[in-house]
């Protein structure tokens, strides 16, 4: 353990940062492995950012991010008061976190789900409570409501879930909301443009309901940082006096001209997610011919196992290899890989270095 200086508040020596590893500076790498979308956003996205660059940034944004904010509303049939926009949809659960979840009661979530609620809650002092996901790494639902039922400081649950990619239903969600209808449940939607199943339509009914989407997946804006939240008004409402607390500007302005411009191409983003699920599916396939179990998936990625290789020495083989995939250290999900949908030539790299390490000529 390295030495804490003295002048470092005591809880962020628990954390853990981020690991350089999965975003490494090498050129002509295969990367499969921080579930990027392949694809260039859509030509209007770029078109939009240039033409906001040579518009000039000596101006501060727009402090209330409308255009963003519109955007999103029109397109799910909702109020722009409905939609909290962020620089990536990490900070809008940074934001969430802060403003809902410093409640007496723990917060719940699953114990194989996205790796960085935990880190929000230690950021925070939130204390939780991780409920077991099932043998086949699937969320028990009716668990996590009757625990929500006993008290809680409010649910996250990310449908899809990452990394294992299995959608929940509407009703189990809906399950959720009516358990703790004093807290707040937050839907984690990143990958549900690839198969899953929005809760956005939930919003009039539930005022605890929090949807929080991202442009990196499905609008393959990962580079440009924007995400955001659906709810009701009061929800928005507390998201928006935490950001004005930090006095920060939600979107800048190349961010939300090009979020926008993307948010409008709706035949860009069809046709690529169509080309992801699509690619998707023929590689689920592929694997299965090599031996591995894939889990049933609705983001753009697949989580697999092999039962005769070792899952962290195939990810250093793949490496070698040039191809770079994601294994997690977590005891529950060792044995596992995330594979994110590259290009159907990316993926038959990908199948290509497998077949050599799992059967080498002899
Ligand atoms: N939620 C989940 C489940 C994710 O996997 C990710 C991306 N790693 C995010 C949120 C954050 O994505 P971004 O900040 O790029 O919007």
């Amino acid at each position: 353990m390295q030495d804490v200086p003295t002048f470092w508040s005591p809880r962020i020596a628990a954390l853990q940062p981020y690991l350089p590893g999965e975003q490494p500076r090498i050129p002509r790498l295969i990367k499969l492995n921080t579930n990027e979308n392949p694809y260039p956003p859509s030509p209007r996205a770029i078109d939009a950012v240039q033409r906001a660059a040579e518009e000039g940034l000596e101006r501060y944004p727009d402090p209330e991010s409308l255009a963003l904010r519109e955007a999103v509303a029109a397109r799910h049939g909702l109020s722009s008061a409905q939609v909290f926009a962020g620089n990536g949809s990490d900070e809008v659960l940074a934001h969430a976190f802060f403003a809902f979840f410093q409640q007496a009661e723990p917060l719940l979530f699953v114990d194989v789900t996205y790796s960085f609620y935990k880190v929000y809650a230690q950021l925070y002092g939130i204390a939780c409570e991780l409920q077991p996901v099932d043998a086949a790494l699937r969320v028990d639902f009716d668990a996590l409501a009757r625990r929500a039922a006993q008290g809680c400081g409010g649910i996250v649950v990310a449908n899809p879930n990452a990394p294992t990619g299995i959608g929940a239903s509407l009703v189990q969600i809906e399950q959720l909301l009516l358990a703790c209808p004093q807290r707040v449940v937050l839907v984690d939607e990143a990958y549900v443009d690839f198969g899953g199943q929005s809760a956005i339509p939930l919003i009039a009914r539930h005022p605890n309901l929090l949807v929080v989407q991202t442009l990196s997946k499905s609008r393959s804006l990962a580079g440009l940082r924007v995400g955001f939240a659906c709810g009701q008004v009061p929800l928005i409402d507390g998201l928006v006096r935490v950001k004005n607390s930090f006095n920060s500007y939600p979107l800048d302005r190349l961010a939300s001209a090009g979020a926008v411009a993307a948010l409008e191409d709706e035949a860009w983003f069809e046709k690529t997610r169509d080309a992801v699920v699509h690619t998707r599916e023929g590689l689920a396939l592929q694997l299965e011919d090599l031996g591995f179990e894939v889990l049933p998936s609705q983001a753009n990625f697949v989580f697999v196992r092999h039962p005769a290789h070792d899952a962290a020495v195939l990810a250093a083989a793949l490496r070698e290899r040039a191809v770079l995939v994601r294994h997690f250290r977590h005891p529950r999900i060792a044995q596992y890989l995330r594979i994110s949908i590259g290009t159907r030539d990316q993926c038959a790299a990908l199948v290509d270095a497998l077949q050599q390490i799992l059967q080498p000529a002899t």
